[in-house]
């Protein structure tokens, strides 16, 4: 089997120890990686250092041609990655594939708000003391990113990093998940066919436990996290003084008010809570339904989740496919036998084979259950009745997380309503809770996060406002 090499301040490197990677439905081995040394580490972290101020002053053109070039070989390739990905994750291919083209779309995004990246001046002169004097605005990189990305959307949440980093001149170093590093090494091949000068990016597959040396280091004035809530707090409070982005998880509920298109909303709903075996840190988790239509939706949610098609993630036709290890099955299936012992009812699903989790409906699910408060991150949704819109709402608020909500309504008062009173970084209206597109402002409060990705959001987030003034005009 061919080892792939890692990527040291742009060039192809090897270790001196190497990991497999295996397919989380079959178990079968898929590839191997070289993984740096402490002393490889170093490097890299020095060649970020060394090269910042060349990357802060790179030309727009220059990192603008270096982004399109990554997305049009990204969708050159696309066919082969979505194969990587499927094979690392676990996820079928229809949702790889999409994963894919929203990498794509990262990138010609980036690209193009590099392009309209730029200063802002302002008059000074509304004061009389600061007659004849004019500020210019721009943003500055803060420095090196470390971006430390999760296992569930292994090429686009790289992407969300690297691409930004790369628009305002930041080098970045991307620490990938251990359970699916291909993906993000073939995007550092695809990195290294540009013109970005050496230093500006590396690609370190390292464990867990050799993260500190990144994390902790001065010259990485910037950690860029993606993950869950424990692990990201716990690297925020190694480095209060670090500039800390952490997009972490939640519990996301979708809202059926008694005018919505039950349909629509059933449909939306059993895919969006099962899509990517519900690995998702926006899947639908909660479905809180108005009283009025509570029996109505759910003989429609009912079939859409039974019709849903589960299996070998690599048949194009499979929608639900094995979670990322069997472990992590048998953790999302201990929380729903807890439920259950506590008085839950299953309506749909509830078993495991290997690790695949069958599509889960639960009723009547205890306040304090796992499946209720915390993240399941598994195919899984609980219903919950609710007698008002006030009662709905709250409900959704009743969570420590705060990423996005949606709203099934048409009614215009019932979504400004929502996005008044709901306590999340998103509200989608008409649609489930799942929805993004990448160019959008995405992040969440509470427990979900600090900061936002989302291309011009997160070129914001790692980059300071500089002010220079000038005098005597
Ligand atoms: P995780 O927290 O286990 O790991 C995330 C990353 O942190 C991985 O690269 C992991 O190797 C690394 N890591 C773990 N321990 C570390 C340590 N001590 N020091 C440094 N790095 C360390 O998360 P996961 O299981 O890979 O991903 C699932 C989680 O990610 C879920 O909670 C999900 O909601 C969240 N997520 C959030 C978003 C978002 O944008 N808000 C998107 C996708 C996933």
């Amino acid at each position: 089997m061919d080892v792939r090499t890692f990527w040291l301040a742009g060039r192809a490197a090897t270790g001196d120890s190497e990991l497999t990677v295996t397919n989380p439905h079959d178990g079968r081995a898929i590839g191997r990686h070289s993984v740096p040394t402490d002393a490889q580490v170093e490097e890299a972290i020095a060649a970020a250092h060394a090269v910042a101020r060349e990357a802060a002053a790179l030309p727009v053109h220059v990192r603008a041609e270096a982004l399109a070039h990554v997305s049009r070989r990204l969708a050159e390739r696309a066919d082969e990655i979505a194969h990587l990905i499927t094979a690392e994750n676990g996820k079928p291919i229809f949702w790889a594939r999409g994963e894919v083209n929203r990498a794509v779309a990262t990138f010609r995004f980036a690209a193009e708000e590099a392009r309209r990246w730029s200063g802002d001046v302002q008059r000074l002169d509304t004061e009389p003391a600061a007659a004849g004097r004019l500020a210019y605005v721009s943003r500055v990189p803060y420095g090196p990113v470390l971006a430390i990305t999760p296992f569930n959307f292994p090429l686009n949440l790289v992407a969300h990093k690297v691409a930004p980093a790369i628009a305002v001149g930041a080098p970045v170093i991307v620490k990938p998940a251990p359970a699916t590093p291909l993906s993000s090494l073939l995007l550092g091949e695809i990195l290294a066919e540009t013109d970005l000068p050496a230093g500006m990016f590396s690609v370190l597959p390292i464990e867990n436990e050799r993260a500190s040396a990144l994390v902790q280091d001065p010259r990485l004035p910037v950690v860029s996290f993606t993950g869950s809530a424990p692990v990201g707090y716990a690297i925020a409070d190694q480095v209060p003084r670090k500039h800390v982005t952490l997009e972490l998880g939640g519990n996301a509920a979708a809202v059926v008010l008694s005018d919505a298109d039950l349909d629509w909303a059933a449909q939306r709903i059993a895919l969006f809570s099962n899509y990517q075996a519900g690995q998702s840190c926006i899947a639908v988790q909660r479905v809180i339904v108005e009283q009025p239509v509570y029996d109505a939706f759910v003989e429609r949610l009912l079939p859409a989740v039974s019709g849903l098609v589960t299996g070998d993630p690599a048949d194009e036709k499979t929608q639900v496919g094995p979670l990322v290890s069997e472990a992590a099955a048998e953790r999302v299936e201990q929380w729903v036998q807890e439920a259950v012992a506590a008085g839950a009812r299953v309506l749909a699903g509830g078993t495991r084979e290997g690790a695949t989790i069958a599509p889960t409906v639960l009723a009547d699910v205890p306040h304090d259950a796992k499946v209720a408060c915390e993240e399941v991150f598994g195919p899984v949704m609980i219903l919950q009745p609710a007698a008002s819109i006030d009662e709905a709402y709250a409900m959704v608020n009743d969570s420590k997380y705060g990423l996005q909500a949606g709203v099934f309504t048409r009614s215009l008062d019932a979504a400004f309503r929502a996005n008044r009173e709901l306590e999340v970084g998103g509200v989608i209206i008409g649609d489930v809770p799942s929805y993004r597109a990448d160019q959008m402002p995405y992040g969440g409060v509470k427990d979900s996060g600090i900061g936002r990705e989302g291309l011009h959001s997160a070129m914001e987030d790692l980059t300071y406002e500089k002010v220079m003034v000038l005098t005597g005009l």
